[in-house]
């Protein structure tokens, strides 16, 4: 019965839509964390510690970095709930210095910048 459940909740897959391919299997993607903010030109160590080692972790809607490995191989952001596994919305930031602010200096953790 336990092993069952633990069995039953083990799957855990859910459709990422690419922005250049559009819907696939999760597993085709990999996933490469949250979206994370490079801290200003002269940091503090704190800075640089937390920009390193910590993340949000929230328990809801979290903008996160995903590389389409099998496919096309875009690196993307996704909105996705980390509850429910529902993916609101992907799209290609704009490269750094384009002009979007809001989400033109976000940085992949061991990734590209982009
Ligand atoms: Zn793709």
């Amino acid at each position: 019965m336990v092993q069952d459940a633990i069995a039953e909740n083990a799957i855990m897959s859910f459709l990422l839509a690419c922005p250049s391919c559009g819907p696939r299997d999760v597993n085709e993607f990999r996933f490469q964390g949250e979206v994370t903010r490079r801290p200003g030109p002269e940091p503090s160590l704190r800075d640089l510690s937390d920009y390193v080692y910590f993340r949000d972790n929230v328990a809801g809607v979290q903008r996160e970095w995903w590389y389409h490995r099998t496919g096309c191989g875009v690196w993307f952001v996704a909105e996705r709930d980390t509850r429910t596994n529902e993916v609101l919305r992907t799209e290609i930031p704009p490269p750094v210095g384009a002009g979007r602010a809001a989400s033109s200096d976000a940085t992949v953790p061991g990734g590209p910048t982009v």
